[in-house]
C-alpha cells in the first residue's frame, strides 16, 4: 500500500483506503493495488461499440508485453487493465508511460473519457459516486436508488443471529464427521492417522456453510476453533477405545489413568501433538478458501 500511497502523491492524484482515484489525460483514473493484482488501472470511458471493443482489445494483446498485463475487462463505463510487474514495483516513470500508452491509445479510437451516468447513462447534472473505491460519474437520485437497491438485495442483508448460530453448529457437526476417517484408521490400523486431521477444518467449513454460516471476517475464528475441538474430540475418542477395549467404564477415573499413564499418554499426546501440527499447517490453506468464497461486496459512497 506504502508503494500505491507514493504513487498517488507523484501523479497527483487522491489516495483512499487501497485506491488512488485521479484524471490523466481527461480521463478519470483508478489506481488499486491488491493480493491478487499488483496494480489495477481503471478508466472510466464513454460505452465502447464493437469496432472500438475489438480495435483496444488487439492493442491490449499487441501490447500484452509492454503493458505486462495479466487481464482486463471492458464493461459499459470502465475499462479495466492488471499490471502485472511483480518483481520491481510500480514508479511515477512506469505509471506515467503507461497511462500515456493507453491513454492516447483511447483517443486515437475516439473512445472517450466518461460524461454520462454510469447508472442510467443519461448526461447532465451529474455528481460524483464512489463504487468499490472507484470514482465515477452519476446522478443523484440515481446513486440513491442504486443504494436502496443494495439494502434490499438479500445478499447484502444483515446476517441474523439464526443463520451465525446455525453456522456454528455446523462447524461443529462438520469436526466431528471430519475426525471420524482418523478416529476409525487409527483403531483399525493401529498407526498413528493424525494426518488425517486435515480433513477436520474442511469438513467444518464445509458443514458451517451448508447450515447457512455467514461469511465474514468472523468465520475464520469459528472454522479455527471448531477445527480445533475436532482435534481434541478424536483424542477423548482414542482416549475412550482405549479405555473400553480395557474392559474399563467411561469415567473420569479411567480418563485420568489414561492421561497419566506413561505408556498411554505419550501415544495419546503424540497423536494430539501431530494432528495440532497438521492442522497449524492446514489452516492457511483453510483461510484462503474462507476469504475466498466471500461474496464482493458492493458499496457505494
Ligand atoms: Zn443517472
Amino acid at each position: 500500500m506504502a508503494n500505491l500511497m507514493k504513487l498517488a502523491q507523484d501523479l497527483q492524484f487522491n489516495f483512499k483506503n487501497k485506491y488512488a482515484n485521479g484524471k490523466y489525460n481527461g480521463y478519470d483514473v483508478a489506481l488499486e493495488q491488491s493480493m491478487a493484482n499488483p496494480m489495477l488501472f481503471s478508466f472510466q470511458v464513454e460505452p465502447l461499440d464493437a469496432a472500438q471493443y475489438n480495435q483496444f482489445v488487439a492493442f491490449l494483446n499487441n501490447n500484452k508485453k509492454q503493458l505486462k498485463m495479466n487481464q482486463y475487462r471492458i464493461k459499459d463505463h470502465m475499462i479495466s487493465i492488471s499490471w502485472f510487474g511483480s518483481l520491481s514495483p510500480m514508479s511515477a516513470k512506469i505509471a506515467t508511460e503507461y497511462l500515456d500508452l493507453v491513454t492516447s491509445e483511447l483517443r486515437r479510437l475516439s473512445i472517450y473519457p466518461n460524461d454520462s451516468c454510469v447508472l442510467c447513462g443519461e448526461k447532465d447534472n451529474l455528481t460524483e459516486i464512489t463504487i468499490n473505491g472507484v470514482k465515477m460519474k452519476a446522478h443523484q437520485e440515481c446513486k440513491d436508488s442504486e443504494i436502496l437497491k443494495l439494502k434490499q438485495d438479500t445478499s447484502n442483508k444483515p446476517i441474523t443471529e439464526k443463520h451465525l448460530f446455525n453456522g456454528i453448529i455446523g462447524a461443529f457437526i462438520g469436526a466431528i464427521i471430519g475426525s471420524i476417517p482418523w478416529i476409525l484408521i487409527e483403531i483399525l490400523t493401529g498407526f498413528y492417522a493424525a494426518v488425517l486431521g486435515i480433513l477436520i477444518g474442511y469438513s467444518a467449513f464445509f458443514l458451517y456453510k451448508t447450515f447457512g454460516g455467514p461469511l465474514n471476517k468472523n468465520t475464520k475464528f469459528i472454522i479455527l476453533i471448531a477445527t480445533l475441538f475436532g482435534v481434541f474430540f478424536t483424542n477423548i475418542a482414542l482416549a475412550s477405545y482405549v479405555i473400553i477395549i480395557s474392559g474399563g467404564g467411561i469415567m473420569i477415573a479411567n480418563y485420568i489413568i489414561c492421561y497419566t499413564d506413561p505408556d498411554i499418554s505419550s501415544m495419546l499426546f503424540t497423536d494430539l501433538f501431530i494432528g495440532l501440527a497438521m492442522t497449524a499447517f492446514a489452516i492457511p490453506a483453510i483461510f484462503k478458501k474462507v476469504i475466498s468464497s466471500e461474496k464482493p461486496k458492493t458499496i457505494i459512497e
